[in-house]
């Protein structure tokens, strides 16, 4: 997934990123979200044990939070996607996406030898964590002008995590349906985004849902 604006700045994280983690090594953490998602095996820099905590609360606490009419536009896509997935989780990319998913000739050693010790299908994706965290589509000038440090902290932790799950379902939509265009992709992402984080604040916040809508929409968002 591309952001719409690419940011130079990230290239060299992302480059540093990849050095440390050759350096450094990488970890493995084991995601069961429920039934109605794959089990995600996320990989990621041993360092930055963050990565992987932050992803796993995405999918095993945002996603139940959200209601079926959200998620309802991703139903056919998770029920065609390899029932494990191999998430690689870096800082950023240094071509600056968001995520990408990977085909199968571009699989690393780890998904290769799973498949072969399983004999199942196993997906592979990568998640830029930290770029999906700097990535900021919404305005919070509203809360921030509140005066409402707690309001905002949270309001940006919930924006974090449907983001990175908006990415997630964006690379595994890639994945289920590899002829899907990306405009139409994206668009599904996009709406996405917007009725989670909606719904999410209208839970947290009791913000009126339209409200919500309102706070989203005003600023183009991703990419
Ligand atoms: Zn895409």
């Amino acid at each position: 997934m591309k952001r719409r604006s690419q940011r130079r700045r990230v290239q060299t994280p992302g480059l540093l990123s990849r050095m440390v983690g050759a350096v450094c090594g990488r970890a493995q953490r084991l995601i069961t979200a429920g039934p109605s998602l794959p089990l995600v095996l996320a990989t990621y820099p041993r360092q930055n044990s963050w990565l992987a905590v932050e992803f796993s609360n995405s999918l095993r606490f945002t996603f139940p939070a959200l209601t079926d009419d959200v998620k309802r536009g991703y139903r056919d896509a998770l029920a065609r996607v390899p029932s494990v997935i191999v998430a690689e989780l870096r800082l950023a990319n240094v071509c600056s996406c968001l995520g990408h998913h990977h085909p199968e000739v571009t699989h690393s050693p780890l998904t290769k030898s799973l498949q072969a010790d399983t004999g199942g299908a196993i997906g592979e994706i990568d998640l830029a964590v930290r770029s999906i965290r700097e990535w900021n589509p919404l305005p919070l000038a509203g809360l921030a002008a509140a005066g409402n440090e707690r309001l905002r902290d949270s309001f940006e932790e919930v924006r974090f995590h449907a983001a990175l799950l908006t990415v997630f379902l964006h690379e595994l939509e890639h994945m289920a349906y590899p002829e899907r265009p990306e405009d139409e992709i994206r668009r599904r992402s996009n709406r996405f985004f917007v009725d989670a984080v909606g719904e999410l604040l209208g839970v947290q916040f009791g913000l009126a849902s339209e409200r919500s809508a309102q706070l989203l929409v005003e600023q183009p968002h991703f990419a």
